[in-house]
């Protein structure tokens, strides 16, 4: 396919993906294969936001559950989305890409608000966007903070890069017969107890019919290549074939 399946998207990053090998924090080479893997994107004239999440620093649901008061704790994942963007940032206006943070959370030395239609307007003058600290709200999860943006900006659907290659029938590392699907649809994932994402962003995904695609970040181009309608990870939508 030599034109882009969609014109505006929104892109997950879990905060995993920032980490590389190591099992927390940030690594440089890392960032740089992400941001030049978003430019790629970029520069096919897609118009391209990111959430980005924050796990790489602190989940707060396992902080909680090691003692800490769970709203405390998902103020500090909140700030570790928002040290993943600026690193982020960093490496895409290092390759020439015109990007802008914006936060769910005031912090204006650092990030422009959040701001529906300013950020509609970045994407129409092609900067990347990259949306940082979640929802701005404890308990909730960068995958719906990620949802939730693509609905305001109305991205045509969520790529979510992860470090699986989509979804399977039963977890692969666990059952070696597990069969990964091409396309599935948001009941076929409820009725079988299929892991997307958190069940909240799932729901808004469902709702309001919002496709997801499930892929692994690790190959070369692989966003570019989702983009352009290569059948790689799990599209997830209301209607399927495969199921
Ligand atoms: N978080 C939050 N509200 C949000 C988004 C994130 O409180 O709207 C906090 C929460 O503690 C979460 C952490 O930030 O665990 C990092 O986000 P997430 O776990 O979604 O990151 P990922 O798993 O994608 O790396």
């Amino acid at each position: 396919m030599t034109t882009p399946r969609w014109s505006r998207v929104l892109v997950k990053l879990s905060g995993e993906a920032f980490a590389g090998g190591q099992e927390f924090g940030f690594e440089a080479g890392t960032i740089q294969f992400l941001a030049s893997e978003i430019g790629k994107v970029h520069n096919s004239g897609v118009e391209v936001a990111i959430v980005v999440g924050g796990g790489n620093i602190l989940r707060g649901a396992q902080a909680a559950a090691a003692g800490m008061e769970r709203v405390a704790a998902d103020a500090i994942g909140m700030l570790g989305t928002v040290q993943n963007s600026l690193a982020l940032q960093d490496a895409l206006e290092k390759i020439g890409v015109d990007t802008r943070v914006q936060s769910a959370v005031t912090m204006s030395t650092f990030a422009e608000p959040f701001i529906r239609r300013r950020a509609i307007r970045h994407l129409e003058k092609k900067r990347v966007v990259i949306l940082a600290a979640g929802t701005g709200n404890p308990y909730f999860s960068t995958d719906t903070a990620a949802v939730l943006r693509a609905l305001e900006i109305k991205a045509e659907v969520v790529l979510k890069a992860t470090n699986v290659e989509g979804v399977f029938s039963k977890d692969p590392r666990k059952f070696p017969d597990a069969v990964k699907f091409d396309e599935i649809d948001f009941d076929y994932c409820i009725e079988h107890k299929l892991g997307v994402m958190d069940m909240t962003a799932f729901a808004l995904c469902a709702e309001n019919d919002l496709p997801i695609v499930v892929f692994s970040i690790a190959g070369e181009e692989n966003i570019r290549r989702v983009v352009f309608g290569e059948p790689l990870g799990t599209v997830v939508s209301r209607r399927a074939i495969d199921n």
